[in-house]
């Protein structure tokens, strides 16, 4: 019997729609990602047709030119893509990016970019991370000051992020900076930088990575960058780390479907390895060790499943809480750092190569449990709602 690895927020009409998906990441995205992987980005052109096939801000309200389904939509593409080893094109932050100007944005600030984000032409970037500040993000540096250039009042913003998704290709950034460093959290704010042709705005390096090779995880730089009064979130000052607090569990559930995802597509591909592989007269499949560490994956992915389709279901039903988030993300990060090193594990040799999808899945894999909120972070978050 083959394992069962529907999901039980599927229906017909979003079995009609992983179709669709599926045949646009199986035809149009996997066939250029070994490119992609040189190059270190996707490319717009692959953004855009994402928007134009409607698979980009799929849970955004259709009058702010999303696709208007629901989480479920969103987490079809990023399963569709995370199975397959596909993790260049970052459509995960592009949509937590449209989370914070759906959620927080005046409605201006909707009109503005939502539109233009759903249609693939503004790539979205969140910029929260700085070399000297990463889970301590009390700790950051860029400063943005009330400024006025040619009569315009706005703030004029300084300072550098790294690690950045999708900065090499960002139309659209989303910056976490002081706005008054005497007040702590009250003191943060969060500015939003259209890149092009942007005045003291830089891209550094795309950073060499150990995995996640086509995706485009940059240094960024402000330089005196000027931005009008109608950039800062919401248009209240002091508000960022509650704006960012408030979509955590939103974001922590994401990384959780990817994980399972991942998980699924090493499981699959390692069935399909050790099936034809053979050794000492016999497919490895039948060596006991090959059946019980499949045994002991299989049923990580049962747990798994069931953990991350509740989580689903609470998300949907909006009662997912930040603790029960950060257990998602935490069990199922771990869980495919597990799943994914076993699966390599039995395809010998060949699960070290680059042109082998586990080999893929496995560096991708590492970082899950560091982004996000680093795991250590989850526990502490979890420990305190105990
Ligand atoms: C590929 C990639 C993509 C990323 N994308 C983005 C992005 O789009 N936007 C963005 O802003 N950032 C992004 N990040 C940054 C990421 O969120 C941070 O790397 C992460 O939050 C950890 O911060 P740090 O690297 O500064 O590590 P540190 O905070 O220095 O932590 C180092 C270690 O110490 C542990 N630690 C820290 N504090 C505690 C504590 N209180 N108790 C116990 N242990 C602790 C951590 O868990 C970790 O193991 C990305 C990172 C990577 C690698």
């Amino acid at each position: 019997m083959p394992l069962d690895l529907r999901r039980s927020w599927a229906d017909p009409d979003l079995d009609t729609y992983r179709d669709a998906v599926a045949r646009f990441v199986a035809t149009e995205m996997q066939p250029h990602d070994e490119e992609a992987r040189k190059r270190g980005h996707v490319g717009h052109a692959l953004w855009r047709r994402a928007g134009e096939l409607g698979f980009l801000c799929a849970d955004i309200p259709e009058t702010w030119g999303g696709a208007g389904g629901d989480f479920r939509h969103e987490a079809v593409f990023y399963e569709e893509m995370a199975r397959r080893g596909l993790s260049g094109m970052a459509a995960s932050v592009h949509t937590i990016v449209a989370h914070y100007l759906l959620n927080h944005g005046s409605e201006a600030q909707k009109a503005r970019w939502l539109p233009r984000m759903a249609r693939g032409e503004l790539v979205g970037a969140i910029a929260m991370t700085e070399p000297g500040a990463g889970s301590d993000l009390q700790g950051i540096r860029t400063r943005a000051e009330r400024a006025e250039r040619g009569g315009v009042a706005g703030w004029r913003i300084n300072g550098s992020k790294t690690f950045i998704t999708n900065g090499y290709l960002a139309g659209l950034v989303l910056v976490v900076a002081k706005t008054d460093p005497a007040q702590g959290a009250r003191g943060t704010s969060i500015l939003a930088v259209e890149t092009e042709g942007c005045a003291g705005y830089r891209v550094g390096r795309v950073l060499d990575k150990i995995g996640m090779k086509a995706q485009d995880t940059s240094e960024l730089f402000f330089d005196d960058v000027f931005v009008p009064a109608d950039h800062l979130l919401g248009g209240v000052e002091g508000q960022g780390f509650f704006q960012l607090m408030s979509d955590l569990p939103y974001e922590r559930l994401i990384i959780g479907v990817i994980a399972l995802a991942a998980m699924e597509g090493a499981y699959e591909a390692t069935l399909a390895y050790v099936r034809e592989r053979k050794a000492f007269g016999k497919p490895l499949a039948e060596q006991q060790n090959t059946r019980f560490e499949l045994a002991t994956i299989a049923t990580e992915l049962k747990v798994g499943r069931a953990f991350v389709d509740q989580c689903v279901h609470q998300l949907l039903a909006g009662t997912l809480d930040t603790a029960t988030a950060s257990m998602v993300k935490l069990w199922a990060s771990e869980a495919q750092g597990r799943v994914v090193d076993a699966c390599l594990q039995l395809h010998g040799g060949y699960g070290y190569m680059n042109e082998y999808l586990v080999a893929r899945l496995y560096t991708d894999a590492r970082v899950q449990r560091i982004y996000g909120g680093a795991n250590e972070i989850m526990k502490e978050v979890i420990a305190r709602a105990l």
